[in-house]
C-alpha cells in the first residue's frame, strides 16, 4: 500500500517536499518494504529541479513541434477550401473558420493547436472557411438578424 503524507492526509504527490528538502517523485509499485508499504523515490532539491527543467524544456520543444504541424495542417485545409462565399484562397492568414449558427462553438480553431486532433476535426465540421471580409459581413448580417 501507499504511505500517506502526514501533512496532507492523502497520498504523496509529485513534488511534495520533506523536511530535509527532498522532493517526492513516485511510489515504486513493484517493491514493498517489510511493512507492506511501496518503496518511494525521492530526489534531492537540485536533482529534482534539474529533472523538472529538463522535462519542461522537452515539453516546450514537443509542443512547439506539435503546434507547427497542426498550423500547417489547418492552413492547408483553409487554402484548399478557399472562401465559400467569394472563392478567395491566396493566403491562409486571411482565411478563417466561421462557426455556423446552428452549432454550439466549443473553441476557436485558431487557438486549438494543443487539443487532440479528433476534437479539432469535430469542431471544424461545424464551420465553413471564409475570408476575413466575408466573415465580417456574415457576422454583421447575423447581428443584424440577431442570429448568433
Ligand atoms: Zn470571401
Amino acid at each position: 500500500m501507499r504511505r500517506i503524507n502526514p501533512e496532507t492526509n492523502s497520498f504523496f504527490k509529485q513534488g511534495d517536499a520533506r523536511k530535509d528538502g527532498y522532493r517526492f517523485s513516485c511510489y515504486l509499485l513493484n517493491k514493498t518494504d517489510s511493512n507492506g508499504f511501496y518503496l518511494e523515490r525521492w530526489y534531492s532539491p537540485t536533482v529534482y529541479d534539474n529533472y523538472k527543467t529538463k522535462a519542461n524544456n522537452l515539453n516546450k520543444k514537443n509542443n512547439a513541434k506539435k503546434q507547427k504541424t497542426r498550423k500547417t495542417f489547418i492552413n492547408d485545409l483553409k487554402v484548399k477550401s478557399g472562401c465559400v462565399d467569394c472563392g478567395y484562397s491566396k493566403h491562409p492568414e486571411a482565411l478563417q473558420f466561421d462557426h455556423l449558427p446552428n452549432f454550439t462553438k466549443h473553441f476557436e480553431i485558431s487557438k486549438s493547436h494543443l487539443k487532440p486532433m479528433k476534437e479539432v476535426l469535430d469542431e471544424i465540421k461545424k464551420c465553413e472557411v471564409v475570408c476575413a471580409c466575408c466573415h465580417a459581413i456574415r457576422t454583421y448580417n447575423r447581428r443584424k438578424l440577431n442570429i448568433n
